[in-house]
This record gives C-alpha cells, sequence and structure tokens, in this order.
C-alpha cells in the first residue's frame, strides 16, 4: 500500500459486527470481561482502546514502521520520551532554536531532575562528536525545520555521528509531517509529534505521538502510557483518523500555498527578511531539498518595522488569525517574542536571533490569493507608516 492508500484503508475494514464502513468510536472506558481476565482484547481504556489502537496502526504504518503509542498532547508524548530514557546525570542535546513547550519541559521539568540539556548546533559535526564524547549525553533531540526560524538540520548526518556514540536520536517530525519528511529512513530512532498540528490538521484537538524502530526503546514509552495515563479521547482519535485520511492533499496546498507567499512577499519593503527552506536563499535549502520532498506550511518574517506596527500588523489581518499552535486549515499568526517564545529573556530572545519583529505565519488551506492580499495590504500599511509625512504614495486616481 502506498501512503495515500494506507491513510484511508490500513487497520480500517469494515467493523465485522456491524459493517459499518466507517472505524466505530469505542467511546467506554471499560471492557466487560466473560470470567475475570476472559476479554476480547480489552479491559480498560487507559490501557488500551480499539479506536486509539486503530490510529496507532496507522500512525505506524505512516512513518514507516511497527510501533506507536498516542498521547494527550505533543508535549505528554516528550515528557514520555525523556521519562523513559533520562536518569540524574543524564544529557539531553538539543538544537539552539526549538519548540518553547521542550525547551521549558527540559529546563523546568527535568533541570530540577538532574537531567541536563545543551544546545548544540547540530550541523557542527565536531561540536557534536565533542558533547557525544562526554559520556553523560543519553538522547540527541532533533527539530528540523525549527520554530520559528525554520533552521534545518542534517538528520542523516547527525545520526550517524550520534550512533558512533550509541546515542539513540529523536526528530520532532511537527513541522515536517512524514508527508514531507522521513526521519527514520534518515536513520532516527525515534519520532515525536505534535500531532495537534498537520496531523489531526483542523485546529479541534490536542494529541501526540512517538514511534520507535525498536521494541529496545518503545517498550518502556508503551509502558509509561498506561503507567503514567495521558491518554487520548476515542473521540479525538476518531477525529485524527478522520483527519489523516487527507493529510497528503493538505500538505501539497500547504507547501504550494507557503513557497508562493514566501515568494511574493520576499523583496516587499515592509519585509527585511523571509525564513523559508524552500527559497533558494534560505541557508538550509540544499539540506531541505536532499532531506524532504517538500517544505512545509510555515513561512516567517521579519518586518522592517517597529515592534507596535508590527503587533498592529499581526492583530489586524483579515484570514490570518491571531493565535498559538499551527497546520490546520485556517490560516494562524503569531508574534513570537510576545507569545509562543515569551518565556525566553529578550537578551537571550537576541542572541537567538528572534527579534520583537518577526511574524510566524502558519498558511492555511483557503485560496492563496485572498491569503496573499491579506498579508500584502498589511504590509503596504507597515510601509507607509514608515515613510516620512508627505512622502506617503497616494493612489493615482481612477
Ligand atoms: C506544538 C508543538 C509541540 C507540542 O505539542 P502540543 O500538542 O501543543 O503539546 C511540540 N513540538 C512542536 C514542533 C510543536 O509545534
Amino acid at each position: 500500500m502506498r501512503l495515500d492508500t494506507i491513510l484511508i484503508h490500513h487497520a480500517q475494514e469494515a467493523d465485522p459486527a456491524t459493517g459499518a464502513l466507517v472505524t466505530p468510536i469505542a467511546q467506554t472506558s471499560t471492557f466487560v470481561q466473560e470470567a475475570p481476565g476472559v476479554n476480547k482484547g480489552y479491559d480498560y481504556s487507559r490501557t488500551n482502546n480499539p479506536t486509539r489502537e486503530t490510529l496507532e496502526r496507522v500512525l505506524a504504518a505512516l512513518e514507516g514502521v511497527g510501533r506507536c503509542a498516542v498521547f494527550s498532547s505533543g508535549l505528554a508524548a516528550e515528557n514520555a520520551i525523556l521519562q523513559s530514557l533520562c536518569r540524574p546525570g543524564d544529557a539531553v542535546i538539543t538544537t539552539p532554536d526549538l519548540y518553547g513547550g521542550t525547551f521549558r519541559l527540559l529546563d523546568r521539568v527535568f533541570g530540577p531532575l538532574g537531567v541536563s540539556h545543551r544546545q548544540v548546533d547540530l550541523n557542527d559535526e565536531a561540536a557534536l562528536a565533542d558533547v557525544l564524547a562526554d559520556g553523560s549525553a543519553r538522547l540527541v533531540w532533533v527539530e528540523s525545520p525549527t520554530n520559528p526560524r525554520l533552521q534545518v538540520y542534517d538528520i542523516a548526518r547527525i545520526c550517524e555521528v550520534a550512533s558512533g556514540f550509541g546515542v539513540p536520536v529523536v526528530v520532532d517530525n511537527t513541522f515536517a509531517t512524514p508527508v514531507n519528511q522521513r526521519p527514520f529512513e534518515l536513520g532516527a530512532d525515534l519520532v515525536v509529534h505534535s500531532v495537534t498540528k498537520y496531523l489531526a490538521g483542523h485546529s479541534d484537538l490536542l494529541q501526540g505521538a512517538v514511534l520507535a524502530r525498536e521494541e529496545r526503546l518503545f517498550a518502556p514509552v508503551r509502558f509509561l502510557q498506561n503507567a503514567t495515563g495521558a491518554v487520548p479521547s476515542p473521540f479525538d482519535c476518531w477525529l485524527t483518523l478522520r483527519g489523516l485520511k487527507t493529510l497528503p492533499l493538505r500538505v501539497e496546498r500547504h507547501n504550494r500555498s507557503a513557497l508562493e507567499l514566501a515568494r511574493r512577499l520576499t523583496g516587499h519593503p515592509a519585509v527585511s527578511r523571509v525564513h523559508y527552506p524552500g527559497l533558494e536563499s534560505h541557508p538550509g535549502h540544499a539540506i531541505a531539498r536532499r532531506q524532504s520532498s517538500g517544505f512545509g506550511g510555515v513561512v516567517s518574517i521579519e518586518l522592517a518595522a517597529t515592534e507596535a506596527e508590527t503587533r498592529k500588523f499581526v492583530s489586524t489581518r483579515r484570514y490570518f488569525k491571531l493565535g498559538e499552535s499551527l497546520g490546520g486549515v485556517k490560516s494562524l499568526v503569531c508574534h513570537p517574542a510576545s507569545m509562543t517564545h515569551a518565556s525566553i529573556p529578550p537578551e537571550e530572545r537576541r542572541r537567538l536571533e528572534l527579534p520583537d519583529t518577526l511574524v510566524r505565519l502558519s498558511v492555511g488551506l483557503e485560496d492563496v490569493r485572498d491569503l496573499a492580499e491579506d498579508l500584502v495590504e498589511g504590509l503596504d500599511g507597515a510601509f507607509r507608516a514608515r515613510q516620512p509625512a508627505g512622502a506617503c504614495r497616494t493612489p493615482a486616481p481612477s
């Protein structure tokens, strides 16, 4: 079965009890047993549930491995990986640009438990080999492309170096999705997803997933799923199964519209910089071309404007609704400095090159012409606001 067919047919035969074409929602906490311990393979929905099991089988087939456990959010999935692998004295090696919630989990939850984290430019092979040689490294955490600056890391190269030291590599594949990027084929040991974003795709639920190549790494994650209990509801699993059926179509359109907008915004006088791996000017373009088949639906831009003008720009768009999150059918705009990355102190934000005029766009599935008009209108306004009085371009009389 090829990917599009997997999402529609794999593990989704008609229900043997009723013939229902679509996977039923097993909205139940418990299952009736014939005798103590004698049941149909399910006893309690925290441990296992038929709808959730179907979703896990589909996601496992989608990433091309046999093992998947789903969680009630992306961060719950990340927590299970860290809890299963890390002990006091261990270190987690990450990219410098990292989803804010992942940074907070490492820094504020695992830090006090004695697990340290080190941010290293993972494309610098010598620096990576250096920290791995230290002996305390327990896990390499790769996000690519990163949030919010869309930096690209060479996953195959990182996996090669890390495997030389026997250190597993986890790839957060949320931004790329398995449609654009196949981490297990590039050598990753674990993949984590915020299913909340593209996989579910409609901004109507929270969910996470852990996928693993080997049982050795997967078994403790599966154990924690039941033992700590951060499981998604059967209804949310059903919504994800529904969303997944159109994932390849959605991602294709996200890719196309984002590239078109990135090109369109390049050169606008109110835009000083466009971050999108699909642009030839992007420093990670060559790696992105090699390791992914599409460049994703997120574009970040830096405005040639003040912070106040930037805040006005993000607050007044018609279709790009101001909100955290990404990956849904509806476009979203976010101001990282005051929203997703506000917990990073200003001087640290400067070091990480996260200026107050950075804007992150999650390009949705609306007609790209409407999206372009919405952005250009706001940018023209920001540009005019920067011109000295009297120098405004006035529209020609019609
Ligand atoms: C949103 C996100 C997460 C966290 O997922 P939640 O479902 O919000 O808990 C992790 N990684 C990346 C890259 C994300 O964008």
